[in-house]
């Protein structure tokens, strides 16, 4: 059976439920092999993912170019691309209506790609929520308006930083909000602020449902700026998940794919193996594939045992962007 696919928001976009997040196309988690992580787009097209995200920051614009090398030979109209403005670095953010602007035909050329069907303003907690308001949203407008983008979106890590700039912009504005770490077993912040997102009909995107590797067998990378608790408790899950035979990984892309109420789940993939795994897992949590009554009693045990180890730092996050956002 084919991934299922949902609405997104107001768009009329069909998305994927599964997501292939590119950041680690920049070797952001680990060095990549250009050839696999080019075959891993194709694989993930091939077996039903039709939307792709990536950013100039990841790997420093090496995400978008080996990304747009894999969506070259993809049909154009069949595929969803979304990419984001303002970020370029660890420290280099610049909202201005002339960067992004420029940002913007910078992406597409990388991209290979005439338009962008998203664009989004790049975790917005670091800089002026005001100055996104007033300055970045109305120069993506007038990019909409030249078609070189199709809908426009705000991602980043503090729910209250995409809240203010919602509460601040004519309806129609924020086409779609991209929430990251805030729908997985640790934390699902992201739930109780569903709500309001489709009051304010923005599309919900969720990022990172292994919480950036924090819930894999092999750990999060050296720089994941999760406190040490939670780290802890992460490799405890994975360490009880290993004793069983169970992959961690699975049962948390199995959780985050389930809700109905978020459109897509963008999970972050460089490799045809991997891309093929997920697709599995997500086609049998939503019982579009068949699984093994043994391996189903296993993950079952496993998932009660992980959740009880997550417990005591539910929700635990850190901190991100200016004070005030
Ligand atoms: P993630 O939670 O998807 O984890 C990615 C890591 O898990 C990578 O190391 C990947 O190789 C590994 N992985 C994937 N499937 C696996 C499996 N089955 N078993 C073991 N390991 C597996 O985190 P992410 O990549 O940060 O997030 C996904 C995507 O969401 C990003 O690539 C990006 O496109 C988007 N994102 C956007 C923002 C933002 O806009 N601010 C923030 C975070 C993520």
């Amino acid at each position: 059976m084919a991934l299922p696919r949902r609405l997104l928001g107001n768009t009329g976009l069909e998305v994927s439920v599964l997501g292939f997040g590119a950041s680690p196309l920049g070797g952001v988690f680990q060095e990549i092999n250009e050839a696999e992580g080019i075959a891993s787009v194709h694989e993930a097209f091939k077996l039903g993912i039709n939307f792709f995200d990536t950013s100039p920051f990841y790997g420093s614009t090496k995400s978008e170019a080996v990304l747009g090398k894999g969506l070259k030979d993809l049909p154009r109209d069949k595929i969803i691309v979304s990419t984001k403005v303002g970020r370029y670095g660890q420290e280099y953010f610049d909202f201005s209506a002339e960067r992004v602007a420029f940002s913007v035909r910078e992406s597409l050329a990388r991209l290979q790609i005439p338009y962008i069907d998203i664009i989004q303003c790049h975790d917005i907690e670091f800089g002026s929520l005001d100055q996104i308001i007033s300055e970045t949203l109305p120069a993506l407008q007038q990019l909409k308006a030249q078609g070189l983008v199709r809908f426009v979106g705000i991602t980043g890590l503090p729910l209250s930083a995409l809240q203010y700039v919602l509460d601040r912009v004519p309806p129609g504005t924020v086409d779609v909000i991209l929430s990251y770490c805030h729908y997985s077993l640790n934390d699902t912040a992201l739930q109780d602020a569903i709500p309001y997102f489709q009051e304010k009909q923005a599309g919900i995107i969720s990022a990172s449902p292994l919480s950036m590797g924090l819930l894999t067998q092999q750990g999060p990378p050296e720089w994941h700026p999760a406190p040490a608790e939670l780290k802890e408790a992460a490799a405890a899950a994975a360490a009880c998940c290993r004793d069983q035979g169970v992959d961690l990984a699975k049962l948390a892309l199995q959780f985050a794919v389930k809700n109905p109420s978020i459109s897509t789940t963008l999970v972050g993939m460089c490799s045809s193996d991997v891309v093929r795994t997920n697709v599995s897992a997500v086609l049998q949590a939503l019982g579009a594939e068949a699984v093994d009554s043994s391996s189903a009693r296993q993950e079952k045990k496993a998932l009660e045992e992980v959740e009880r180890i997550l417990a005591p730092v539910k929700d635990l996050t850190w901190a991100s962007g200016r004070p005030e956002s």
